[in-house]
């Protein structure tokens, strides 16, 4: 990978990056996602944040290389810290769990005021997403889910709206699995889920032989409801 060919996965991120918008990507490392639209003409201005001062580093590097410095400005902080208010139209989080990028965008509200759109991909628990989303007004407006090296990732993209529009019906399951996927069901969805649904059933197994207390009822009951759900959408 590099800033001329991206990963999958982040080419994935890249395509739904609006032309023209004044992109954040948080946690840049290589800096390769913002150097990548620069010079593919999809936006004039990039800024890349990064925490850790060896990928800073790595990032600053990279910026100078491609003769970006004019274009990408990159800068160390703690996510939005980077960023002065109103300064992204577009943010991207990429690589790491969905936890942690909902608990940058908690952190960094203030700095969402003239954000329209966010791109997202969580390595793992990207329920804590949606969650997130739910409960700040964004509202999930497309999703993919793909394979590359035998991992699965998926991607989600936010803007302002009504969250509660893309569940319908569904919201607890639509969370979990993610409601445009649930649609979509493509061989990265089923694979993963497959193996989730097989992993919870080991669990339940080793849960029945357990002694029977209410925790362990509520926990039975969670993953009979999970396993449940998973195969309606398989
Ligand atoms: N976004 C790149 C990608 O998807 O290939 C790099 C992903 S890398 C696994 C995660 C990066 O996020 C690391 O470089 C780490 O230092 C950075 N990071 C983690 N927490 C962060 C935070 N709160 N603010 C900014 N960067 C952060």
């Amino acid at each position: 990978m590099n800033a001329d060919k991206l990963s999958k996965r982040l080419e994935r991120v890249a395509d739904f990056v609006p032309k023209g918008s004044k992109t954040a990507d948080i946690g840049s490392d290589h800096a390769y996602l913002p150097c990548y639209l620069v010079k593919k003409d999809v936006i004039p201005f990039a800024i890349a944040g990064e925490v850790a001062e060896g990928p800073f580093q790595s990032a600053a590097g990279q910026v100078l290389a491609e003769g970006l410095v004019e274009q990408v400005s990159v800068r160390k902080g703690d996510g939005l810290d980077v960023l002065n208010p109103g300064e992204a139209e577009c943010i991207t989080i990429a690589g790491m769990g969905g936890a942690l990028i909902a608990s940058i965008l908690e952190r960094g509200k203030d700095k969402l005021d003239n954000v329209k759109r966010l791109i997202l991909q969580p390595n793992v628990s990207a329920i804590s997403i949606r969650e997130w989303f739910m409960e700040n007004g964004w509202e999930l407006v497309e999703e993919d889910i793909l394979e590359e090296d035998g991992k699965i990732y998926e991607v989600l993209v936010g803007e302002k709206g009504d969250p509660s529009l893309p569940y319908k019906d569904m919201q607890n399951k639509g969370l979990l699995f993610g409601p445009f996927l649930m649609k979509k069901v493509n061989e990265a969805f089923k694979k993963k889920w497959a193996l989730e649904k097989d992993n919870w059933e080991k669990i339940l197994s080793q849960l029945e032989k357990a002694a029977q207390t209410e925790e362990t009822l509520r926990k039975k009951q969670e993953l009979q409801q999970k396993i449940k759900w998973a195969e309606e959408v398989l």
